[in-house]
């Protein structure tokens, strides 16, 4: 049962930093040797995991190879291999060492038209080569306004995973980011994460049974050090996908911190 320290439940905790289209191959370079220094220096029970962009995936694999860092790509293409210019699939992130795999980010459903159907497809393909998914669902502003942002975010999950072989519940992670919190510097409050947290938990059941509450759902949007222990304190929040402020190492290795604290 959840007494406030939820490491010692057995549960995961992740902090996940998505690094999305910054940072150049020194940039990157510089950002894992300050993280690899801060968490050398402060080793911690978190799951740490960063996601930097496609070319430097290997780079980052070999810089953090027994660092205690897990290197995630941001999306791959749902086919293992074939005529697709541009795209990259499992099986190639797997060949690189990569742990993670982001699926059905805002940014890939807004610009680039992911659907549902598709991230499910992709988590298929994570999964038979061993990758995790972190499978991304949230609600626009006007979406919340209207009270729909449970049955989007049900919808969401449902149509994702539905049909998937019951061994990827055990390996998928969920990330909750409301779409309007995400870079926005608006935060979902707590209860608000809170409450989320809880629907998702139990649509998980629904989907995956018992086994839903082995995992782990982290929360983006906007979240960081100063906002980050009273919302990761939700007894249904196992974490935070972080975008701005996973680009600054301070600010990066505070939440995680933070995350591996004994929650009040
Ligand atoms: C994200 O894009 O996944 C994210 C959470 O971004 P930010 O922290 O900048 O809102």
């Amino acid at each position: 049962m959840y007494d406030g320290v939820k490491h010692l439940c057995g549960m995961r905790t992740i902090i996940a930093g998505n690094w999305k289209m910054h940072k150049d191959k020194a940039g990157v370079a510089d950002l894992i040797t300050r993280l690899v220094a801060g968490v050398r220096s402060s080793p911690t029970r978190v799951e740490v995991v960063i996601a930097p962009a496609f070319p430097f995936l290997g780079m980052a694999v070999s810089m953090s190879f027994g660092e205690g860092l897990h290197v995630a790509a941001q999306n791959c293409h749902e086919e293992p291999d074939g005529a697709f210019t541009g795209e990259v699939s499992a099986p190639m992130l797997k060949s690189v060492g990569i742990s993670h795999c982001i699926v059905g980010h805002s940014e890939r459903r807004q610009f680039f038209g992911e659907t549902d159907e598709a991230v499910g497809r992709k988590i298929t393909a994570l999964d038979r080569v061993g990758i995790t998914p972190v499978l991304c669902c949230g609600e626009q502003r006007e979406e919340r306004e209207n009270g729909r942002h449970f049955d989007v975010v049900a919808t969401q999950l449902h149509t994702a995973l539905a049909g998937q072989d019951p061994k990827v519940f055990a390996r998928t992670v969920i990330a909750y980011e409301p779409v309007w919190a995400i870079g926005t510097g608006l935060t979902a409050s707590a209860g608000q994460a809170q409450e989320m947290h809880a629907f998702i938990r139990s649509e998980l059941v629904k989907i995956a049974g018992e086994g839903a509450h082995e995992m782990p759902i982290l929360y983006g949007g906007s979240c960081k050090p100063d906002n980050a222990a009273e919302i990761l304190a939700g007894p249904d929040v196992n974490g935070g996908l972080i975008g701005g402020a996973s680009l600054d190492p301070a600010s990066f290795l505070e939440i995680v911190r933070i995350a591996d604290a004994p929650m009040p």
